[in-house]
């Protein structure tokens, strides 16, 4: 069975990416796209927006416009729109798959208290190196457990708002949890000045900012002697596009509760 999907942030960066994957994909169907109310893009056909051949779905600037027209919503915006959005999908029974990153503490208890209501894929990463590299981490975390000091470097292109990277924060997370440590009390995000000896239990993390660059991440395992580097490197935006689209057909029909990049790809 085909999924319909609508794609909101449509004409961004990676709504455009996404419209390009439905297409490729099967089982799953293009059914409705929507922007900012104030775009000057509603109007426009979803495929010639993306570059592509016409899709006969017009950008929309309210998802209640398109509420009977698919079963999922791909959700690639901004915080407090995909929080709206979400609430939207648990009170008209649709699925969503959110990859938004950048959110406050409250608005993840947000989310988190809506995640009972409808099915939901959060993931900070929708590739599927990024999501083999954590269970990788984990593995690198076990075995070399409380030895070594622990340091995770990202960058990014100059566009992007949040930081560290919700990547960089994802694969911190599986360390973190690994080692029984409490990410919100062990990590350092970046230094500056006298900063005194390092601290084993800390994680360390660094952001660069600039050009285009797609997303680099790289977790550094460093011992007396010896350094493991699991690095995964991002060179177009397609790869996560492509997940989030398998995501997205993948939730179709499940229960409601949240679930993650790793279920979608069974690791
Ligand atoms: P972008 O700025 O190019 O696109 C965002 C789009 O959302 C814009 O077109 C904007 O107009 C639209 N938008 C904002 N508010 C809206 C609303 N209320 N309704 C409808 N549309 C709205 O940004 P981007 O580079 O495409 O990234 C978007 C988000 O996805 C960021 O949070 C980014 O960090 C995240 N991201 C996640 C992954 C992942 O795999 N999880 C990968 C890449 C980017």
């Amino acid at each position: 069975m085909s999924t319909k999907i609508a794609v909101t942030g449509a004409a961004g960066r990676m709504g455009k990416m996404l419209i390009e994957a439905i297409y490729a994909a099967d089982g799953a169907q293009l059914t409705a796209a929507i922007e900012r109310p104030d775009s000057s893009l509603i109007g426009a056909d979803a495929g010639e927006l993306a570059g592509l051949a016409k899709a006969g779905v017009t950008v929309v600037g309210d998802i209640a416009d398109v509420v009977n027209d698919f079963d999922v919503l791909i959700d690639f915006t901004a915080p407090q729109a995909t929080i709206s959005n979400t609430r939207f999908c648990a009170d008209h029974g649709k699925g969503i798959v959110i990859g938004t990153t950048g959110f406050s503490s409250d608005e993840l208890k947000e989310l988190e208290s809506l995640s009972s209501q409808l099915p939901m894929i959060k993931a900070a990463n929708y590739s599927t190196g990024v999501n083999l590299s954590l269970k990788l981490l984990e593995m690198a975390a076990e075995i070399l457990g409380n030895d070594v000091d622990i340091e995770i470097v990202e960058a990014h292109h100059r566009h992007k708002v949040d930081a560290p990277s919700g990547t960089a924060l994802a694969m911190g997370e599986a360390i973190a949890d690994t080692l029984g440590r409490d990410l919100s009390q062990v990590a350092v995000y970046g230094r500056e000045g006298q900063t005194g000896a390092r601290d084993r239990d800390t994680i360390g993390f660094a952001t660069v900012r600039g050009g285009d660059v797609v997303g680099d991440h790289t977790a550094m395992f460093m011992a007396d002697g010896e350094r493991l580097e699991i690095t995964h490197k991002a060179s177009s935006r397609m790869a996560f596009a492509r997940g989030a689209v398998r995501a997205a057909a993948w939730l179709l029909g499940k229960e409601k509760g949240v679930y993650s990049m790793r279920d979608v790809l069974s690791l």
